[in-house]
């Protein structure tokens, strides 16, 4: 069975999301914003094969470069903006946080719309496109999740006035979000109580 483990990050107290299962030594992450936190709290037994990105705003991506060292085979899941924003600490906002940080590997995969990847046998990760809180946004669901990233976060306002939000689309994502939120657990990108940034 699928297992669900959250981490919270200190760049901005992001969360990054651990799936998992106790019979496999594969797992996976959503988001990646403080590697440190992530190894500190990963059970020995796993190893990370992937990391799927919510988008590619620091606070969710500053962990990749040290998470790939220490699991070189992993891949990064991400929307084509995402890939360039990983690649560019101006889109993905590191350079006017005093941590500049960017990532450019063979191992990003540019995933879209509607397309689902399969984790471990018979267990199923799908992508939908919820642009509006930046371009780059991807929400991932499964039969009883749905990691939302900053798209959707309960209690808050979708922030869209940073470079490249759109709150017309990020109405629109939202709905959509909230419609497949009816029947499972939602796993946001930051806590609103643990929020210290418009990131
Ligand atoms: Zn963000």
């Amino acid at each position: 069975m699928l297992q669900i483990k959250k981490i919270i990050g200190h760049v901005l107290s992001s969360n990054s999301y651990l799936l998992f299962r106790k019979d496999v030594t594969d797992c996976y992450l959503i988001d990646a914003g403080d590697a440190n936190q992530i190894l500190n709290e990963l059970p020995d037994y796993l190893g990370i094969k992937g990391i799927f990105l919510t988008h590619g705003h620091f606070d969710h991506v500053s962990g990749i470069k040290k998470l790939i060292n220490c699991f070189p085979d992993c891949k990064i899941y991400t929307s084509k903006y995402g890939k360039e924003a990983l690649g560019d600490t101006k889109k993905n906002l590191s350079a006017y946080h005093d941590l500049p940080v960017s990532y450019i590997g063979d191992n990003v995969i540019i995933i879209s719309e509607g397309e689902r990847i399969e984790l471990f046998d018979d267990t199923f990760i799908n992508i939908l496109e919820t642009p509006g809180h930046c371009q780059s946004c991807l929400t991932y669901y499964t039969n009883h999740h749905i990691f939302t990233g900053d798209s959707y976060i309960p209690g808050a306002k979708v922030v869209t006035t940073l470079p490249k939000g759109n709150k017309t689309q990020a109405n629109i994502s939202l709905q959509r979000i909230l419609e497949l939120s009816k029947d499972r657990i939602i796993c946001a990108g930051h806590d609103t109580d643990k929020w210290v940034s418009i990131l």
